[in-house]
């Protein structure tokens, strides 16, 4: 494991001296063999860098990035440029990112409704639309947006940064489950994709070892013998599905010989899940905070203590009830600015997410904003009769921790009514139900009505997800 001498001593002058990793970052020596890789190389290391610089240093750059977002938004844009006049925010003259606060909070709805209004009318020099993201449809309300070549190169990097973070190393080799593109036939048969690398612009900037796709609507035995086949140093799927399939690994005898990391990804990874794969597995789980929206959020602390934000890409707020800032520690809404892309600016919107920040300087040393954890998305919501609403982690775990149930699904159809959907084992019995009610009644503090629909399976929603807790009253 040669790492940094590897580093210091080569070509790549711009880490900082003090810089220390946990991991062999040798593997990100570029070949140069394209503009593109040269680009994405020396944003990489410019991400790599700024996570040791000094807190003011680090807000300073994004106030820059900042202020150039709004100006263009401003000029290009025509939602921002009333919602800018209308709380006579000038970029020019804003001294922090306090006076930010005075636009008000971009909405799903409002993302739903001004396409148009939020697209600029023209790009930045050498920026190009790349394409369309549309978040998946699993609240029925999906959002479109432009992607461009630098929002693709910016996701590059912070995939690169939460790679060296998490000790990954592209060389060997990968196995994915989740959902892909209807276009990718091959990754939809039962014996999965295999590629010789990883994909991306990341075969252009440096070898990769191979991968092992398959599509997360094969079943559970097709899955299993996909990973036992592919033998591969990290998989990567969904909290839920990971989780089904430690179950299983564990139930059965299994083991995947080989295996190092396991990465969570799309979906709340409840801390007794993440357990349970590292029980099971035995190797450390990595999680990851996204969202099509924006791109990268933010990553697992390389120490272990919480999440860091990726600051480059995002400018991330922590807000009440009441769209105020959370006292620091206090748990809120994640409402980010996405500070990359041009073609449909984002800025402040609420993702969705609850989190809470973590004040003091993390022991690892990075200096960007910390996360304690993501605390459910609103799905991951009950919604009391009064309008208070609770979050289901716990809920989660009294129902993890219950015998006698494979999977289950928590539907919200009206404030005092719940649907459980349950996959039964052999042992579930009307006590089941009845201890379910009780810890139900007894967490949300009101007599909750709960009916139970036994299934022989649960459907993922048709972005692939799989949610727990699914809240429909209003
Ligand atoms: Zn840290």
């Amino acid at each position: 494991m040669n790492g940094l001498g590897h580093i210091r001593d080569g070509k790549h002058r711009s880490l900082p001296a003090d810089f220390e990793l946990r991991c062999t970052p040798d593997y990100i020596s570029p070949t140069f063999p394209s503009g593109l890789a040269a680009t994405l190389w020396v944003l990489t290391n410019e991400l790599l860098a700024n996570e040791w610089r000094e807190r003011g240093e680090i807000e300073s750059r994004q106030l820059g990035q900042l202020r150039s977002l709004l100006r263009f938004a401003r000029d290009r844009c025509p939602l921002y440029a009333e919602r800018m006049r209308a709380a006579r925010l000038d970029p020019e003259s804003m001294s922090g990112l306090a006076e930010l606060r005075r636009m008000p909070v971009l909405t799903r709805t409002d993302l739903q409704d001004n396409f148009d209004r939020i697209r600029a009318s023209q790009l930045p020099p050498h920026t190009d639309v790349t394409g369309e993201l549309a978040t998946s449809g699993s609240i029925g309300a999906p959002v479109r947006l432009l992607s461009t070549n630098i929002t693709t190169l910016m996701w590059e990097a912070c995939n690169i940064r939460d790679m060296v973070w998490a000790g990954i190393d592209p060389r060997r080799s990968l196995a994915v489950i989740r959902r892909f593109p209807e276009q990718f036939q091959q990754a939809r048969t039962d014996t999965g994709a295999h590629g010789d690398g990883w994909g991306g612009n990341l075969d252009k900037c440096f070898a990769t070892g191979p991968s092992h796709v398959m599509d997360i609507s094969q079943d559970l035995d097709t899955q299993l013998s996909f990973l036992l086949n592919a033998r591969s140093d990290y998989l990567l799927s969904y909290p839920s599905n990971l989780d089904i399939l430690r179950r299983a690994v564990a139930e059965r005898g299994l083991n995947l010989p080989g295996l190092k990391v396991v990465t969570a990804v799309g979906e709340v990874l409840f801390e007794h899940v993440r357990r349970g794969i590292e029980t099971t597995f035995n190797v450390p789980v990595w999680d990851l905070y996204t969202c099509v929206e924006t791109g990268y959020i933010a990553s697992q602390c390389p120490g272990g203590t919480g999440y860091h934000v990726h600051e480059e890409n995002v400018l991330l707020e922590i807000l009440d009830e009441n769209n105020e800032p959370c006292e620091p520690g206090q748990p809120g809404k994640v409402v980010v600015t996405a500070l990359a892309n041009y073609a449909s600016p984002i800025i402040r919107y609420d993702v969705g997410d609850y989190s809470t920040e973590v004040p003091e300087p993390c022991p690892c040393g990075r200096r960007l904003m910390r996360l304690k954890e993501i605390i459910g998305r609103q799905r991951g919501q009950v919604l009391l009769p009064d309008g208070r609403i609770k979050f289901t982690q716990h809920l989660s775990h009294v129902m993890a921790e219950m015998t006698g149930i494979r999977q289950f699904k928590v539907i919200q159809h009206e404030r005092d009514r719940l649907e459980m959907l349950i996959v039964p084992m052999d042992d579930f019995s009307e006590n089941h139900k009845q201890k379910i009610i009780e810890e139900f009644r007894e967490y949300l503090g009101f007599p909750v009505e709960i009916s139970f629909t036994l299934v022989p399976r649960i459907e993922r929603a048709p972005g692939g997800k799989y949610l727990d807790f699914v809240c429909k009253a209003t």
